[in-house]
């Protein structure tokens, strides 16, 4: 089925004749289709699908709506396309496409910049796209489950990072929907550490981040492991995190904003001294892409809706100590939120 019906509201609304959408992600929200170079050209009674010849077999396959194989630049067959089309006024998605394609637009047509639009309807996910997230977040906990049996103290980084990969693709993941963090001890302090040839170290925590593209859709979780019996200090800081996940998991519902959410987590973290030590946003929307709207942080004003899929995810980082970040993916429910991830929060002792 067309899904010319999500973007006709806005052609509607903002009098343009056409909006010529080249972010991959929208168009393959649009149409289904999962190649790498393709431009969707909507306009009030059609949508017309771009693509060079490579791509002439996959089209047929996922895409529904009247299809052009083009040889040349893909800019320059809607161009021609939507001039034919008498498309005066065009809304494009300026921060996907370079300075020479809006060349090859400018002067045939009136532009309106309209990133971020479909971005928008992104954000409440279709029953079936829950269904597709829920898989890839069941897919990545598994994954999890199965590297860290192979954690053990002294094995490099990115060995265990290497395991983590290997265990989603496995399991018919298509990738890991960004680079797994895997950090020990001081280290673990890196909110975004790459995994290097540091070696896992015994008798310290291990934070490991990781996400899972499934059928398109990711998952995305961190959790804290530790070598060996935990200190009192671990363990206090640890439940503290926990405590505010759980605050911020709390305050999910329709109508909250992102910044309610980031500030219960935030409330519990300053009561506890670890103001200053949370240094990111509690959260994210996800989908198609790892990072998608609504933000969940200080600034995030958007209200959440029952279908947004977001993650929870406070953390605290001492320099020269460490870090410790617990994270899930949710959705936002008419009453609440559901938590997808089903991988135990405790601080696993291994
Ligand atoms: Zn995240
Ligand atoms: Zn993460």
């Amino acid at each position: 089925m067309s899904s010319l019906f999500k973007v006709a509201p806005f052609l509607a609304a903002n009098s343009v004749d056409a909006f010529l959408i080249s972010n991959l992600h929208n168009v393959r929200y649009l149409t289904g289709f999962t190649g790498s170079n393709a431009l969707l050209l909507a306009m009030p009674d059609e949508m017309v699908f771009f693509s060079d010849p490579r791509y002439r077999l996959q089209a047929d396959e996922q895409v529904s709506v009247k299809k052009v194989i083009a040889t040349g630049n893909l800019f320059s067959a809607a161009s021609a396309f939507a001039g034919k089309k008498r498309v005066k006024r065009m809304a494009v998605e300026q921060t996907t496409m370079t300075l020479a394609e809006a060349e090859l637009l400018r002067g045939k047509f009136e532009i309106r910049a309209a990133a971020g639009v479909i971005e928008g309807l992104r954000m409440v996910k279709s029953p079936e796209e829950i269904a597709k997230i829920r898989k890839s977040v069941a897919l990545n906990s598994e994954a999890y489950e199965q590297a860290l049996k192979k954690a053990r103290p002294g094995m490099r980084e990115y060995e265990l990072a290497a395991e983590i990969d290997y265990r989603m693709r496995r399991l018919g993941a298509e990738a890991p929907a960004f680079e797994t963090i895997v950090a020990s001890g001081i280290r673990s302090a890196l909110p975004h550490a790459k995994p290097g040839p540091a070696r896992l170290e015994k008798e310290q925590l291990l934070l490991i981040d990781m996400g899972s593209m499934l059928n398109g859709y990711a998952s995305d979780m961190t959790r804290m492991a530790h070598f060996g019996k935990p200190p009192k200090k671990v363990r206090d800081a640890h439940d503290r995190v926990l405590e505010a996940q759980l605050a911020a998991v709390a305050a999910v519902r329709p109508g909250r904003t992102g910044a309610q959410v980031d500030k219960a987590a935030r409330d519990v973290l300053k009561a506890a001294g670890f103001g200053e030590a949370f240094v990111h946003s509690t959260g994210h929307g996800l989908g198609l892409e790892i990072h998608e709207d609504p933000r969940i942080g200080k600034a995030g004003k958007v209200k959440l809706a029952a279908g947004m899929a977001i993650t929870i995810e406070p953390g605290i980082y001492l320099e020269g100590w460490g870090g410790i970040r617990i994270e899930d993916t949710v959705i936002v429910t008419e009453t609440g939120c559901e938590v997808l991830t089903r991988t135990p929060k405790e601080l696993r002792v291994i």
